[in-house]
């Protein structure tokens, strides 16, 4: 019999599986604390519960761990990146950033990505899995105590799209978010798509106080489709009309990234576009210079690109910020270490 992964459960799963082992209702509450609360790796730890219990739950049930792969601090600016292993040869990474306001995790939800982006690591490889609740919340468990410090903000902008593996990412939201669990809240967390549309509607529908962010890159369908697959089966109009529909349901503000990309999505003509589609929208841009990957030929904007893109948007009342680069030296974009250490194990393989 498969066992069943006990971090992923909700309360009510958990309630329903202690009273059909018989046991008291209070029991479900001890048993989330100790999973989502304290983050006990196995049943010999909780302590409050009857032996026979616990022998009763590590026969059907387990607690999923990771072990750490590698941990690589940037130089720079104190970001941390780790690749973790989940089962043998299945890394997943994630990336811990340091803010005025504190630390901010990026973790990721799948195991590669099927969305095939042009520009994105986690394209290489293709497609592994989805990963559960668990998995992701582990991801900030074991970040947290390698750091020794409280993490307090999360982004969805790891590996995957987390709208194509929505039932897990809503799972880990409202676990993550339990007071009686890791207690991070709403407000601190991104979401980043790169529209897949009758998710955000859906998504829309569960108004939750997190920010939604939608990979752009480009202001019309040429560009974008060039850029990002997704884009020939949502185009750029049908996107944004979700968009506004997310903001009327939740009065959430949108956030758009704009990865800036040498000669392809920054020209002056690019930024009018763009401030035309985004007229009177609630809504912000992040641009963002690309992150050069290996395997591509993408090149950044230079730092007057940037500078004279973001001017034109401010002039047509779109609120924009251009964003540092963190942890460059450390392969830190999405995908860049799990891409190495898969090619790094094939060669070996292959030798
Ligand atoms: N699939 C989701 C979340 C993962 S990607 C999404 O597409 O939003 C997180 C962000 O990093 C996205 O905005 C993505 O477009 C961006 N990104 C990926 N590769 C990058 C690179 N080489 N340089 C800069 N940004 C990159």
């Amino acid at each position: 019999m498969k066992k069943t992964d006990i971090c992923s459960m909700t309360r009510a799963e958990l309630e329903a599986l202690v009273s059909a082992m018989g046991q008291p209702r209070f029991r479900a509450a001890q048993l989330f604390s100790w999973l989502q609360e304290k983050g006990v790796s196995s049943f010999s730890q909780m302590q409050n519960l009857p032996l026979s219990f616990r022998t009763e739950l590590a026969s059907t049930c387990y607690i999923p761990t990771c072990t750490m792969d590698t941990k690589l601090c940037s130089q720079t600016d104190g970001t941390v990146k780790y690749l973790l292993e989940f089962e043998p040869g299945e890394f997943a990474e994630c990336v811990v950033m340091r803010y005025k306001y504190g630390l901010s995790i990026c973790i990721s939800t799948q195991l590669g990505c099927k969305m095939g982006c042009s520009f994105c690591a986690s394209a290489i490889g293709g497609f592994k899995r989805n990963l559960t609740a668990s998995e992701m919340l582990a991801q900030i468990r074991t970040a947290q105590a390698d750091m020794g410090e409280r993490i307090s903000h999360i982004v969805l902008m790891g590996t995957g799209e987390p709208l194509d593996n929505y039932d897990n990412v809503l799972r880990f939201l409202r676990l993550v978010t339990d007071p009686d669990g890791l207690n991070i809240s709403m407000r601190h967390i991104s979401l980043s798509t790169c529209g897949v549309v009758p998710r955000i509607y859906d998504l829309a529908k569960e108004k939750l106080g997190l920010t939604l962010s939608i990979s752009l890159h480009a202001p019309n369908d040429e560009i974008r489709s060039k850029l990002m697959p997704v884009n020939r089966t949502w185009g750029i109009e049908e996107l944004l009309r979700a968009c506004k529909q997310y903001t009327l349901q939740t009065s959430r503000r949108i956030s758009f990234e704009y990865t800036m990309i040498d000669g392809v999505n920054d020209s002056d003509a690019c930024a009018l576009e763009l401030a035309g589609r985004l007229h009177g929208m609630l809504c912000h841009v992040n641009l963002i210079p690309v992150n050069s990957v290996r395997e591509t030929a993408y090149r950044k904007s230079r730092a007057q690109r940037l500078r004279r893109f973001s001017e034109i948007l401010e002039q047509h009342r779109i609120t924009v910020t251009v964003r540092r680069t963190l942890g460059e030296d450390i392969d830190a974009s999405c995908g860049q270490l799990r891409a190495k250490k898969l090619a790094a194990s094939e060669a070996i393989q292959t030798e």
